[in-house]
């Protein structure tokens, strides 16, 4: 890691400013009003809060989301299904619909989230972290 100058802050890693949903491109800003244990709504901000970045970069582009979701969809439906038979070797098939229903509700929050969040930090070309952005809030500059 290269010595930073004291002036400027660290910027926070990739990985944690996407656990957080941060904005991509100053990494302070919050993408979503609420937490993401939120179950009456995720509430997303059109705008970064802290750099005025425009999240949907243009109309319809969280259309691209569902498919992001969708594939997290059928991921966590495998993984239960596997974890499912090997803890109870069932072939109930109403063990297994309760519990891949139930969970993915449970999820969906969290989908909503990450898929927005993923689809932003790395499936966006030309979308990277902008140190400038993070100097200063885009209202005092
Ligand atoms: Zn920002």
């Amino acid at each position: 890691m290269p010595e930073n100058s004291s002036r400027i802050e660290k910027p926070m890693s990739e990985f944690k400013a996407a656990l957080h949903a941060k904005c991509p491109k100053c990494r302070k800003g919050d993408m979503f009003k609420n937490s993401p244990l939120g179950f009456l709504g995720q509430k997303s901000y059109a705008n970064c809060p802290y750099c005025n970045f425009q999240f949907e970069i243009e109309p319809g582009y969280f259309y691209v989301a569902m498919f992001v979701s969708y594939g997290m969809i059928v991921a966590e439906m495998i993984a239960l299904a596997v974890g499912t038979f090997m803890l109870t070797g069932s072939e109930s098939p109403w063990l297994y619909i309760g519990i891949l229903l139930g969970v993915v509700l449970a999820l969906s929050p969290l989908n909503y989230r990450y898929s927005r969040v993923i689809l932003l930090y790395w499936l966006t070309p030309n979308l990277n972290y902008d140190p400038k952005r993070a100097e200063k809030p885009y209202n005092e500059q």
